[in-house]
């Protein structure tokens, strides 16, 4: 309840004489009338042909937003901080592909970053390669628009990792700045290498064996060999290496107004041995530390590596579930829509995820429409799930937005909902932005809104 105070007093000061009314309101201030008071000013904004978008952008800003679930650590950081970071390194950019290079080879291409800043159209097709920037205000060359957004993870990735203590500390002063309390990041993988486990020959006939696996058991007699193998002093200590990794990075980070928690996570576009590698490191991971709240599965989903192996994927987390039930697993599951892959792939994906993997909160779940027990399904989410809402993002990679978008199915079933950025330094948003989207384009209740802010700040992992 007192958010609502907090909105009411900051739309006081913000808005003075026109928020009169409110003034008067404060002075006997019960948790009822601030609410009643603030979900009236949100309606007053849409009074009039069309919303007034700056005011929303200004109510979101001020409007206390509670968490953000569904984003990726490096996805987070703007392309402008990468660069000061592979400066502050010494590194060099080859600005023939715009990646980074750590030691110079190219002197035709292999530029310092105080070269490329001054020269304004190669820093300009920079930020375009590193980040969605300018993707559609005016032509240039351009790859498809989800292969400029996954292809951004590549170009920066080399320093991405280089400073994670003072990129956690750039997102939470940015959260705090836009009222954000809590933020989950997909961070990264634990690291541990399956080749270090089997050789050559080995890992192909494994990855062979589980592909060829039909069903849940033969999948598990599997895992429990390659587990097996797994588990021991070298594996665990890669678990230990990355808790402490975390756990250095994360001091300071949290505060009395502030707190930040983690994700691990698999690449769905590696070989089937090297995903249940970073499955189970995680799944480690996250039972023996409280900063590490869960696991997902991360990467294209249209990659033709990713759709041929996503019901194996899903039975290497049932097989972990079953294993390490006290573990909170999200995936993203039907980032997907009409025209980007055959349309059996449409079908079962979400389905998939909850029914196979037991996922407890979806990320996306775009392609609702086309599941083949989308109905079934859909009464399944509303008691057992969380939907993770990424407007921005499905809207630029997936070109779903406005009334395609299956939020408004979810809404009116009641699903309960998250609003979320995947990713505000590629994508260039925050959360106040998303939830802009939302009131301008589905106009929900402040009431409704304000569920979608506490479902952030419930565990959605129950
Ligand atoms: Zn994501």
């Amino acid at each position: 309840m007192k958010y609502d105070k907090i909105v009411v007093v900051m739309l006081i000061v913000l808005f003075g004489s026109t928020f009169v009314i409110s003034s008067h309101a404060t002075t006997s201030m019960k948790s009822g009338d601030n609410f009643q008071v603030t979900a009236k000013f949100y309606d007053s904004i849409f009074e009039g042909d069309k919303p007034n978008i700056a005011k929303l952008n200004l109510f979101f800003t001020q409007m206390p937003k509670g968490g953000d679930l569904h984003h990726h650590y490096t996805g987070t950081i703007y392309a402008e901080t990468y660069l000061d970071w592979v400066n502050q390194k010494g590194w060099y950019i080859d600005k023939c592909t715009f990646g980074i290079v750590k030691k110079r080879k190219n002197k035709r291409c292999d530029i310092t970053v105080q070269a490329l800043l001054e020269d304004d159209a190669l820093y300009r097709k920079l930020l375009t390669l590193w980040s969605d920037k300018d993707y559609g205000n005016h032509f240039h060359d351009q790859p498809p628009p989800d292969s400029n957004f996954f292809n951004t993870f590549g170009y920066f990735g080399d320093v991405s990792d280089e400073y994670m203590d003072i990129g956690l500390n750039i997102i939470k002063q940015r959260a705090l700045k836009e009222n954000v309390v809590y933020i989950e990041t997909m961070l990264s993988r634990i690291g541990a290498k399956s080749s270090d486990y089997f050789d050559s020959v080995k890992t192909k006939q494994l990855n062979q064996l589980l592909r060829e696996a039909k069903s849940q058991q033969s999948v598990n007699k599997l895992l429990e060999q390659i587990a097996t193998v797994l588990i021991g002093e070298r594996f665990g200590a890669s678990v230990n290496e990355f808790i402490s990794m975390v756990e250095k990075n994360h001091r300071g980070i949290d505060s009395h107004n502030f707190v930040m928690r983690y994700q691990t996570y698999a690449s769905r576009t590696s070989e089937p041995i090297q995903v249940f590698v970073d499955l189970l490191s995680g799944y480690l991971a996250a039972k023996n530390s409280p900063l590490i709240v869960g696991v997902n599965i991360v990467a294209p989903e249209n990659n033709f590596v990713a759709l041929a192996d996503y019901t194996l994927h899903m039975r290497m987390f049932n097989y972990l579930s079953n294993k390490y039930p006290n573990i909170n697993h999200s995936l993203h599951a039907g980032e997907l829509t009409l025209g980007m892959v055959r349309p059996k792939d449409l079908t079962f994906h979400i389905e998939e995820a909850r029914y196979i993997a037991q996922a407890q909160r979806i990320g996306h779940g775009v392609d609702l429409p086309y599941e083949q027990h989308s109905v079934e399904l859909l009464e399944d989410l509303k008691e057992n799930a969380v939907i993770e809402i990424n407007l921005t993002s499905n809207e630029f990679i997936l070109g779903v937005k406005n009334n395609e978008h299956p939020y408004l199915i979810y809404s009116s079933y009641g699903v309960p909902l998250v609003i979320s950025t995947d990713d505000s330094g590629v994508s260039r948003n925050n959360l106040s932005r998303e939830y802009m989207l939302l009131a301008t384009r589905y106009k929900p209740s402040y009431k409704r809104i304000k569920e979608y802010v506490y479902n952030s700040m419930c565990d959605t992992f129950s």
